[in-house]
Order: C-alpha cells, then structure tokens, then sequence
C-alpha cells in the first residue's frame, strides 16, 4: 500500500477543538466518522499526538494536524494508550515524518513497536487478508525513539504535565493519561467506547489479554481522579465521568454474564462463539436503541450499530469472552 492510500483516507481530518491546547481529529476509519479518534496537545512550542490510529487512516491524521496548524516536522511527542493497531499502528510510518517526535508507550508495548513481527502475525491470525485493507502497512518504530513509560510517573510534554495511569483489564499494557490541570483522562479503550451523542458505554473486550479484576481496579483508579472530562479514543470528549464508568461497569458484567450462560451451555447445545456474537450484537443494538435520542428509525440504528462495531466488532468481544472462558475453565479444574 502506498503511504497515501488508505481505508480511511477520505472521510477523515474533522478536527473539534476541545480547549486548553488540546484538539481531537476524526481519523475516518472505514470510511465512517466518530470510529477512531486522536488527540493534538499543544503547548510551549511542542505538540504531541495521543494515539496515532492505524497505518490505514495515515492520511487523515496528517490532514488533521494540519487542521490545526502543524506539519509533521512539528511533532515532538506521540502518546500511545496500548500498542493495539487501531492506536497505534501508524506510529512506525508518523516517525519517519516526524524526526523529532519520540514515542511514549507501556514498557511491555515497547519491544512490538520496535519489532512489529508478533504483533503482525497475532493480528493476521484475526484479520486474514483484510490486515492491509483495515490497518496498513506496520512500520517499526526505531527503538532508540522509544521512550518507556512508568506507572504514575508524569511527564512534561506540550506545555502541560501528562502523568500515565497504567490501567490493565482490555490490554495488560494499557495506560490512560491524567492532565490534572485540565482535569482530562485520555482513557483509550480501558474506558470503553461511547459512540458521540450516546449514553451506551461498550467494553472493548477483545483477545487476548481480557482480565476483569484487573478492569474494576482500573475504572476505580479512573473514577479516583474525579475527572471533569474523558477523552475516549473511540470515540470523544465525555464530560460526565461518573456516569460514563459506572455505565462501563454495569456493561462490563453483562457481558461477563452474557458469556458465562451462553458458553456454559458448551458447543454442542449453542453455547459456541458464534452464539456469543450473536448476542454480544443484540445487546449492543438493545443498548444503542434505548438511549437513541432520535427514536426507533431503523437505518439511523443500524448505521448507529455499524459505527459501534467498526469500533468494537462483537466478533472479537466474543473472541475475548471465549478466551476469558477456556481460561477460567482450565484454572478451575487445575485447582479442582
Ligand atoms: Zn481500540
């Protein structure tokens, strides 16, 4: 794939400032608005992007810093939440633009943004030959431009202090970032994903890393910092916090649930994958449906369910799920 070619390269770029030097960018991904987001910090004569999207919607992302008023040469940082491709899968191909940008990510992350061979051939496993359709082409990012991050340690990039909150439970390696100064989390995916103009906050439960302990201590530590704003990747600036999570809890066991009583019913009575997906969607579209300000229009729901499963396909929240599962299962009768 060319660097300029891309699922997502001609519905992205909307920019939406959010004050305090902060801008969000609509990276288009498949074509749709409010999928995939990134964040533009600004400040002291840096700018830093949080989360680069995937290699696919490239283009977009560098129209939309554009939008702003930067050229890639103006990156000085580039803040990824966890190393999933539809974060950060362009930040090997942004660095080559960007020779004085460093990249900021988990310490477990960082060796796959170096070598992005396991992190490819895993996603390949899901994604077949849609990989370069859906994500472009992995680019590694040097490892000397790898900057590691420690957990509550606070860094000072674009004008502000951005502290990481290693937050597990839909990634191992996953970190929100605190702004205390403009009260902000940047909460990638460990606190979920809210279409904009919705209520419904979805847990992103993909393969392989899914852990529900550790999630509840995340979304405490979240509500913790008694936020005046999330910042979600997928997808927006949220302003009621406490909602917004005690919403993602509640979604977080019904999913659980959700998988336990189909799964338990074992593949031989429905209880297989498929089934889980099947109602994994109808929860989503239940959910989407009774908060739709707009009412009971079916295509604006459908097109409403196609955003929320460009975000959050329940194929791979059903994959996760069924991980989850067979994990449990084993541990049980290990210790039975
Ligand atoms: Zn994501």
């Amino acid at each position: 794939m060319s660097d300029d070619a891309g699922v997502g390269s001609d519905a992205g770029g909307g920019v939406t400032p959010l004050g305090d030097g902060v801008w969000q960018l609509d990276l288009g991904f498949g074509g749709r608005p409010g999928v995939i987001a990134a964040y533009v910090v600004a400040g002291d004569g840096e700018v830093a992007l949080i989360e680069t999207g995937p290699a696919s919607t490239l283009p977009a992302l560098l129209a939309g810093l554009a939008g702003v008023g930067f050229a890639p040469d103006d990156l000085t940082a580039v803040l990824v939440t966890h190393i999933h491709l539809d974060h950060a899968g362009a930040a090997g191909r942004l660095l080559r633009r960007a020779p004085r940008a460093t990249v900021h990510v988990h310490p477990v992350g960082a060796p796959h943004l170096a070598d992005p061979t396991k992190l490819v051939a895993s996603a390949t496993r899901i994604y077949g030959d849609r990989m370069d359709e859906l994500w472009g082409e992995i680019a590694p990012v040097p490892a000397q431009r790898i900057m590691p991050l420690e957990d509550g340690v606070p860094r000072a990039i674009a004008g502000r202090v951005l502290t990481p909150l290693f937050t597990p439970g839909h990634a191992s390696h996953h970190v929100a970032f605190w702004d205390a100064a403009a009260s902000t989390a940047f909460t990638g995916d460990v606190g979920g994903v809210r279409l904009a103009g919705s209520g419904y906050v979805c847990p992103p439960t993909p393969p392989p890393d899914l852990d529900f302990a550790a999630w509840e201590g995340s979304i405490r530590r979240l509500e913790a910092l008694d936020a005046r704003r999330l910042c979600a990747t997928h997808f927006g600036a949220f302003a009621d916090a406490a909602a917004h999570l005690g919403q993602l809890r509640e979604n977080l066991a019904r999913f659980r649930d959700l998988a336990a009583v189909t799964l338990a019913a074992g593949p031989g009575a429905g209880g297989d994958q498929a089934a889980l997906t099947a109602r994994i969607t109808a929860a989503m579209a239940e959910a989407l449906a009774a908060d739709d300000p707009a009412g009971a229009d079916p295509a604006a729901q459908a097109e409403r369910l196609a955003t929320l499963e460009a975000a959050t396909p329940s194929y791979m929240a059903a994959m996760g799920l069924g991980r989850w599962w067979a994990k449990r299962g084993a541990a049980e009768r290990g210790s039975g």
